[in-house]
């Protein structure tokens, strides 16, 4: 098999599946794992085995609860890194 060829068949897969994007880091993947969210009640988020593993939340979720709940709701997201982007400000989570 050269490269080209293994090239060609990777993306028939791509096209032929349909691709979702995990709910925490935004990356397409095949496979997501359900899972309800623990910070927001009834949000059903779909994860990839990374954000799975490492018990993440979305982003927006941690500054949605810190806002209404107060940020000790969520510091043991922030404290561990439980999320994906950009640092969370604590100017973010009060109004
Ligand atoms: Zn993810």
């Amino acid at each position: 098999m050269t490269n080209t060829s293994r090239l060609e068949s990777t993306q028939l897969t791509i096209s032929k599946s349909e691709v979702m994007r995990c709910t925490v880091c935004n990356k397409p993947k095949h496979q997501l794992r359900p899972r309800k969210s623990k910070l927001v009640l009834g949000i059903q988020l779909f994860l990839c085995d990374e954000c799975f593993a490492g018990k993440k939340e979305p982003r927006w979720a941690i500054i949605l609860v810190a806002r209404s709940q107060g940020h000790d709701a969520v510091s043991e997201w922030i404290k561990s890194n439980r999320y994906v982007g950009d640092p969370i400000l604590l100017e973010e989570l009060v109004d």
